[in-house]
Formats: structure tokens, sequence, C-alpha cells
């Protein structure tokens, strides 16, 4: 069985020739002329659309998808007036690519000029994350929609989405349960269980990612102080952005490797709304909701996964990092990087913090493996930042098993439409104070 998965292929082009960059902005304008147009003439059906836009010096790629996209404007998304910033839309009849590994860019895109004869092939600069995708795109593997073309700043961008099957993806009884525990010193600890005992875990380190968001803050704010004009503020910006984008991109690669070492992975990572919904989780889980990398990264370890074929599932992070993986006692995280069990017939008494806390998110995904402890005042006693206040939520979700997977699966949902953020912005930067996201 077989699924399709939706996603959008980012390019800039290479810095086009001056005859080059002359048509495309020609293309931009009269494509923005010509939407105005339609959008003002209040046209709401397709056919209405095209009367107006036929004249234009159009390619029939651009004038199909305003026919497409004016009628929208109004009905769908209820505009009262139209962007400046619209891109070019062109529907997947203009998705020409080509590959050859003799040129510096390796991809080129086959630009729709209107009338014959006039196209012309742009390299393409591509995210080389994607270039499995662009391949696939190239050789029709992979089905191209909508294309969208955007002047920005001085570049160009293109966004192609893609649609391409991937394995359907089954829970099997012989499931390997990985646990993913996102953080900060370790910015991902992944441990596997085999018959519930921690197997060669995997860490990622969080130093570089932290180096870089300090030195972010500090560049920025310095720059702010000294009314550096808009243009270093941002270009600053993104400079650090994308270095961060690339370590988000490589650890969760890794992640996603380390996974694939074992026969039937399944992928186990800690469901962000339960704590944002119910739980106070003290200034442990509060630092690591704050930091930038958590939701980011767990959508990227999930694309890549699902890309991959291997199931993601969500669960209940309570206690995940101060429950003992082994007797399941509520035990104590006294530093950063160790937590200690309480139980002295248990034999783990000291174990590394975070692979203690991936290997109980891994058992969870069982419901059976799952045993919070029942005695109350006992877990009362050992959490003293009053996190342990909705205990009876906790213990009545892990009674039924059968319950359990619904949840899970509408928790997955939700966890979908909330938390995988894009990548932050220069205002959310601005709104956010310095210490909110840094130490
Ligand atoms: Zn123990």
């Amino acid at each position: 069985m077989s699924t399709t998965v939706t996603k959008t292929l980012q390019a800039t082009f290479a810095p086009p020739t001056a005859h080059k960059q002359a048509k495309l902005n020609d293309l931009l304008e009269t494509y923005r002329d010509s939407l105005q147009e339609a959008f003002d003439s209040g046209a709401s059906t397709m056919s209405s659309v095209s009367d107006i836009v036929t004249p234009y010096n159009l390619p029939y790629q651009a004038k199909a998808a305003l026919c497409n996209y004016v009628p929208k404007l109004r009905k769908t998304y209820n505009a009262q007036e139209l962007d400046d910033e619209h891109p070019i839309r062109l529907t997947n009849q203009a998705a020409k690519f080509d590959h050859s590994e003799e040129r510096d860019y390796e991809f080129t895109w086959w630009v729709p000029r209107p009338g014959r004869g006039t196209n012309f092939w742009i390299p393409l600069r591509i995210n080389p994350e994607q270039e499995d995708l662009w391949h696939d795109l190239v050789s029709e593997d992979a089905k191209a929609g909508e294309i969208r073309l955007q002047q920005h700043r001085k570049n160009w961008v293109l966004h192609v989405t893609v649609e391409y099957p991937v394995e359907e993806l089954t829970m099997d009884g012989d499931a390997a349960h990985i646990g993913l525990d996102i953080g900060e010193t370790a910015l991902i600890t992944g441990c596997a269980l085999k018959d519930g005992s921690p197997t060669d875990p995997f860490v990622c380190s969080g130093s570089r990612a932290k180096h870089l968001r300090k030195e972010m803050h500090t560049t920025l704010k310095r720059l702010q102080e000294r009314d550096a004009s808009e243009w270093r503020i941002e270009d600053r910006f993104s400079h650090y952005q994308n270095a961060l984008t690339d370590i988000v991109e490589k650890a969760s690669r890794e992640a996603v490797e380390y996974a694939k070492q074992f026969e039937n992975p399944v992928l186990v990572m800690e469901d962000l709304t339960y704590i944002r919904e119910r739980l106070d989780y003290g200034k442990h889980m509060n630092r690591r909701l704050h930091s930038w990398a958590f939701a980011r990264l767990q959508g990227r370890i999930e694309d890549k996964a699902t890309e991959a074929g291997i199931p993601v599932e969500y669960v209940n992070p309570a206690y995940t990092s101060q429950t003992c993986h082994s007797c399941h006692r509520i035990g104590r995280r006294d530093s950063q990087a160790e937590f200690r069990c309480p139980n002295d017939d248990c034999h783990v008494s000291m174990f590394q913090a975070d692979i203690n806390a991936s290997a109980n998110i891994a058992r969870r995904i069982d419901p059976w493996g799952e045993s919070v402890p029942l005695d109350k005042a006992e877990r009362d006693d050992s959490l003293r930042d009053g996190s342990g206040c909705d205990t009876a939520t906790t213990s009545s979700e892990t009674a039924s098993p059968s319950r359990g997977h619904e949840r899970r699966s509408a928790s997955l949902e939700r966890h979908r439409e909330k938390s995988v953020p894009a990548q932050m912005t220069l205002t959310a930067f601005r709104e956010s104070k310095p210490s909110a996201s840094d130490d």
C-alpha cells in the first residue's frame, strides 16, 4: 500500500544575465497588471477571468493559473485588495526541469514565455536537502503541482509543489520503539528499547546550535542599538537562521539514519500539546519549550521519517525525565546530566538523564509497558515544583490500550496543526525578549 505526500520544493535562480533579468521583470509586471485588472473587474468565474487575461502577453500556463486563482481571491480568501508582492503563479504545465552533472548548477528550469521559441533555461540553486525530490521531479517519479515565482529583493525564488508516493505506515507488533528526547545540551538523544533495556543510544550535540543562538541574539541586539540599517539586520538575521536550519536538517537526518539501523523502527516523540494545555513542567521543561529547536526539529524529523516509511508516534510527556526507565519509579534529575533512581532494589542508581528520558519516551508507546506509579503520595513527595497536579488524568490515560491509540492519532493531528511553525521571523525575534529564548 502506498499513499501520497505533498511537499514544496524551493530554489533560487542563479544570478540571471541582464537580458534574462529584463525578461523576468517584464513577465512579473505583465502578470501583476493582468491580475490587478482581473481582480478589480470583480470577475468571479474562470471564463470571465479568461476574457480579461487573454489579451495580455503572458504564457498560457500563467493565464490558466490566473483563471483558477482570481475567482478564489474573493470567494475563498475574501480578499479586499491585492498584495503588491503577489508571486507569479503557473500551472504544472510549466514544470519543465532538466538535470546534468556537467553544469555548475545541475538543475535548470525552462522559463515559460509567451509565443513560440521564446522560453529560456535558468540555472537553479536548490536546497541540497531536497535533491532527491528534484531528481524525482525530472524523472517524473514525483508529480508537479502549482509553481510560484517570487521576486525577493534581488533574488528570484521558485516554489514547486510536488506529490510523491510513500509506503503506507503500519504499526507492527515486533516494532523497535525508538524514543527521541529533544533538548538543548543534547539536541537529540535517541534510544531504542530491546527487551525493555536501552540499546545503542544516539546523541546529537546541541553546543553549536546553542552557540549560534547566543551569537545571533548578541549581534542583532548590538545592530539594533547602533541603529544599523534594515537590510544589514535582515542580512545578519538570515545568516544565522540559515546556519540554524542547516543544524536542524543535519540533526534530523542523523536521527532518522539512527532509526533505520533497527528492524521495523517506530519513532516516538513527546506531544507538546499536553504540556501547553495542562501541565506546568517547571523550569526545565519550559526552557525546552522556548527553545527554538524543539518544534522545528520534531517537524523535520517527522518529515524525513515519513519519507523513509518510518512511523512517528507522539506520547504524553509527563515525567519522562523524572521516571526510572527500568523500575519506573519517580526519581530525581539532580543535574542536567544525571538521573538518580531512589529504588535501592533497582540496578539503576544513576543514569545519563537524556538517555533515561528517551528510553521512557520509547517505552510509553506500548500501553502495557507504561506504569507511572499509582502511589500518588510517593509521587507528590518527589515532585517539588507542583507538576504532579494532574495525576488522575495521567494514570487514566494509560489504563486502556485501545483508547490510548485513538488518543495518539488525535494528538498527532493536533501536533501537525500547532507545532510545526515556519522558521522564526525577524518580527518574532524583535517581539521576544532575548532572555526568553536564551539562557
Ligand atoms: Zn529504577
